[in-house]
């Protein structure tokens, strides 16, 4: 029976991805070796390396200025490896959801931090469009998709000043400009592998101006010099998501999957806004395509469609332990058909229940 898998993340990969990396466990490249048990410094492992960054250059149209880098830490890290390198004295956040403020809180360790906006105090429902980025700042962050709330940044500000973007949760499921960011990072575990493995896209002419003394680890420039592998990478995530971009351009690349993201998301909307049993507290304008969030208005009836749901094979259903309610992780991988059969099961709910 197919299980429907709305998991945040790690999440859905595309059956065929799985099955190529899982023989690739057993017997990489008709080696007789495990991808596991290779040098991370071998042929093998370098040419994974060098198709990977290929592959996300093409995809995302990007040309040399930028390097692509595979790292540890999960973007975690990233909230305290982007203010190490490029905060001289201060910086713009915009607070639009809890991982935004989890970046602001470790920026804010090692200089000035200007929030540009908070959405805390409306539970992160909305992301203003009206703020102003003052012209010295060392760079601006914001977070493209909030996954634990779901919402969505549908524009990014114009400015003269380096746009830093956490992509995590909506990393190639849409078209955009990527030449705007001057860097860009993104945890694995959602639309492009297991976890264990960031992706780091960065412009090389922000680096360098700060004369900082910075640990060896959290210095991109040293990542660069060394391509990825300082130390030991995840090589099974690497390969991972090597698989996933090509999967990617088959399916005819990011405005394709973009069309199909925003046709799964619109069927979800529109079922939680016509069934009288669901509400979806998002402003419409910055409702996420990749995390759609739900509630049941009568809160009474949670164990009945939670009962309902479980059995039919739906799993990853469960909102972040922070809301409650439900969230539906409807990212690349997740099919228009899981879509419809969790619209039927809300469906079917509604006709029992309403
Ligand atoms: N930023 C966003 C937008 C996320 O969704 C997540 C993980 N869910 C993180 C940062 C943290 O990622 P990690 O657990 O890989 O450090």
């Amino acid at each position: 029976m197919k299980i429907h898998n709305f998991n945040a993340g790690p999440s859905v990969l595309p059956k065929e991805v799985v099955r190529k990396s899982a023989q690739s466990v057993i017997n990489f490249n008709d080696t007789g070796l495990s991808l596991l048990e290779i040098s991370h410094r071998s042929q093998d492992f370098l040419e994974i390396i060098e198709k990977t960054t290929c592959l996300v250059k093409r995809i995302m149209n990007l040309n040399d200025e930028y390097a692509i880098l595979f790292l540890q830490g999960g973007a975690t890290l990233q909230f305290s490896m982007v203010p190490y390198n490029l905060m001289h004295k201060k910086a713009a956040y915009l607070d639009t959801g809890f991982w935004a403020y989890n970046a602001i809180k470790e920026a804010k360790k090692l200089g000035k931090v200007k929030i540009l906006f908070s959405g805390r105090k409306n539970n992160y429902t909305y992301i203003s469009k009206n703020y102003h980025i003052p012209y010295d700042m060392d760079y601006f962050h914001c977070t493209s998709n909030n996954t634990i709330v779901g919402t969505q940044m549908k524009i990014f500000p114009k400015t003269s000043v380096p746009i830093v973007c956490d992509m995590s949760s909506d990393i190639f499921s849409r078209k955009l400009d990527f030449d705007q960011f001057s860097l860009i990072y993104a945890s694995a575990q959602k639309n492009v592998s297991s976890a264990g493995m960031t992706i780091v896209i960065l412009k090389k002419d922000i680096l360098g101006k700060l004369k900082k003394n910075i640990p060896s680890y959290m210095d991109y420039k040293i990542h660069i010099q060394n391509n990825s592998i300082l130390n030991t990478p995840n090589v099974f995530s690497i390969y991972n998501s090597m698989l996933t971009l090509e999967w990617i351009e088959n399916q005819g690349g990011l405005s394709i999957l973009e069309k199909k993201n925003q046709h799964k998301a619109k069927l979800l909307y529109d079922e939680i806004d016509q069934n009288n049993l669901f509400e979806n507290k998002i402003h419409k304008e910055n409702r996420s395509n990749m995390n759609v969030s739900f509630f049941l208005k009568n809160k009474n009836l949670e164990k009945k469609f939670n009962k309902m749901w479980k059995k039919e094979n739906i799993v990853g259903l469960d909102g972040h332990r922070y809301l409650g309610g439900y969230r539906a992780s409807i990212y690349n991988a997740l099919s228009n058909e899981s879509v419809q059969f969790l619209i039927e099961i809300m469906k079917e709910f509604e006709r029992k229940f309403s």
